[in-house]
């Protein structure tokens, strides 16, 4: 074997070196062997990583070689990984405990040291922190909301983390703040607003989204809020179904509203608000000398999947005067779909909504907006003038120092990926793809619909791409409808559930809900996901469910 290494990797590499170092080069080795002439011009200048280190890379003298041999050794990494996240053979995971992580697995320390480790080392613990991550690409990975590797959109990562910049002024990310606007206009577009009077900005989430909307809503009625702070105002109460999300209840804990003067509206069987009860809260609230701020409407709820009807909650908003806030991070995607965009009527009505580009839409995390109807308000709540950054006698338009809109300070570029994307497939890409997903889901419902030992969680067919379903055992069918069977039933989901993690094929997530017992939730929103990983899913569950 030591006859076939190169000389600069030397004699340590067989003997003081992990395994790990061998394999990785055994395997280059190997496949050079087959591809010999071709390769071993470039593979004789090619840097011993194991005596070279970070410092040696540029801007270092001569670094340029190394950097670009570094590089491109990364690179293979990360295609081999990509490569195997789209085989369908491969596992989506390789489920370890913590402690397991903490004491270090085959030769992968977590541990931190004060000396430097050379290159090669660096490259292994990429490696090693991939092999024991989750493939959240896989077709099979329906885990999350936020599924899929675009590869355009990981290429805007790599030139955002590149250009490495922040999104406070256009001074230092021209660019960057001009395509903010750019797809911010297309999003306001897309809801239905007027582009000249609408206003927005990405935020680090949708949970930070619905944050800001609630803040500019109550600066919007109470301005005084941002110098005398809540003692100056009355008692506040805020409206949100029992299905919403419960960013909702946090972003009124962290305004010092308080989440028990959030009030949960009703929904019917299939997760909607039913506005009458929404009516009736409101009515409720201010008879007993509360203030009403704000309604919380949801397109697209992370459980059900749900559409709240938001022309009746736009109406009885504008009827009482609250502000009407639209979560559409789950479902604002279908805007893009002529065909589904039917299920968001009304949203244009909404003073502000929140939309995550990093779910339905494939776009990298994180990539999330909030967008506010009435330009300036962003602004007016937020802005405190910092001298240092905002200053008002720069020689350009200073409309475009969009930082001062924000609660942050600094803030990461997350627009170019998204906008890349959107160059590289046009919103009718965007259109194809959303579409095919909820085709998929409508396949997924069909297929449950009909098959033994499996139960919807609500009939009817999917409006979003979540279907939620039990999963019921042998053991467990002829036992009637009551107390044991859902205390028995409760169990099941999180016992399949902890084996399917062992086993590493798939991922779906679990979860009770209201008086439902725990039941799994599909969803779909990767574009490499297909029928036979739907079908997959389901064999999976009977597979390793059918003995419990
Ligand atoms: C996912 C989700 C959020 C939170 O978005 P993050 O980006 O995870 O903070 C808020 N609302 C709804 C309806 C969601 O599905």
């Amino acid at each position: 074997i030591c006859l076939f290494l190169p000389h600069s990797l030397g004699e340590k590499m067989c003997t003081r070196m992990n395994d790990k170092y061998k394999q990785r080069h055994m395997w280059k080795i190997l496949s050079q062997v087959d591809t010999e002439e071709k390769d071993s011009g470039t593979e004789s200048c090619a840097p011993d990583f194991s005596t070279v280190y970070a410092h040696d890379l540029l801007p270092a003298n001569n670094g340029e070689e190394c950097t670009k041999h570094f590089l491109q050794e990364v690179v293979d990494i990360l295609l081999n990984y990509i490569r195997r996240m789209f085989d369908r053979e491969s596992k989506v995971l390789d489920f370890h405990y913590p402690h397991q992580l903490l004491d270090g697995l085959e030769g992968f320390s977590l541990e931190l040291s004060d000396e430097p480790e050379p290159l090669e080392q660096i490259l292994v613990d990429c490696q090693d922190t991939l092999k024991y991550g989750v493939k959240t690409g896989h077709p099979r990975f329906f885990n999350q909301l936020s599924t899929g590797l675009d590869l355009i959109g990981l290429v805007g990562e790599w030139l955002t983390a590149t250009a490495n910049t922040n999104m406070f002024t256009y001074e230092i990310a021209p660019v960057f703040i001009v395509m903010e606007d750019i797809l911010l206009k297309k999003m306001y577009t897309m809801i239905g607003w007027p582009v000249g009077e609408a206003d927005g900005i990405f935020s680090p989430g949708g949970t930070v989204s619905n944050l800001y909307s609630l803040q500019v809503a109550r600066y919007k009625y109470f301005p005084e809020v941002k110098n005398k702070g809540m003692a100056a105002l009355p008692n506040l109460v805020l409206f949100t179904s029992e299905h919403s999300h419960y960013s909702i209840k946090k972003a009124a804990a962290v305004l010092g509203i308080g989440t028990d003067n959030v009030i949960l509206v009703k929904c019917n069987e299939r997760g909607k608000m039913i506005p009458e009860d929404l009516e009736a809260k409101i009515l409720e609230a201010k008879s007993k000398g509360f203030v009403p701020l704000y309604v919380n409407a949801t397109a697209g709820t992370t459980v059900y999947g749900a559409f709240d009807p938001l022309n009746d909650i736009a109406d009885i908003c504008e009827k009482n005067k609250l502000w009407m806030h639209v979560d559409a991070a789950w479902g604002g995607g279908l805007l893009m779909s002529r065909k589904h965009s039917v299920k968001l009527e009304g949203i244009e009505r909404a003073n502000s909504v929140t939309w995550n580009p990093h779910k339905m839409m494939g776009v990298p995390l994180q990539c999330s907006a909030i967008l506010v109807r009435e330009k300036g308000l962003l602004q007016a709540c937020n802005q405190m003038n910092a001298g240092y950054l905002f200053q008002t006698d720069k020689q350009y338009d200073i409309s475009y120092d969009t930082g001062d809109k924000t609660i942050q300070c600094g803030r990461h570029v997350d627009v170019f990926k998204f906008w890349l994307m959107w160059k590289s497939k046009g919103s009718s890409g965007f259109e194809q793809q959303i579409n095919r997903c909820l085709e998929l889901a409508n396949y997924f419902y069909k297929t449950l619909k009909n098959r033994e030992g499996f139960e919807l969680v609500f009939d009817g067919e999917p409006e979003h791409t979540n279907v939620c379903f039990w999963y019921i055992p042998p053991n467990l069918r002829g036992i009637p409808k009551g107390p044991e069977r859902s205390r028995l039933l409760h169990q099941v989901a999180p016992r399949i559930k902890a084996r399917m993690m062992e086993e590493g094929t798939t991922m779906v997530g679990y979860q009770p809900h209201g008086d439902k017992v725990n039941f799994f939730r599909m969803v779909f929103s990767n574009p490499a996901s297909k029928k036979c990983d739907a079908d997959f899913l389901i064999c999976e569950i009977e597979r390793l469910g059918d003995k419990l």
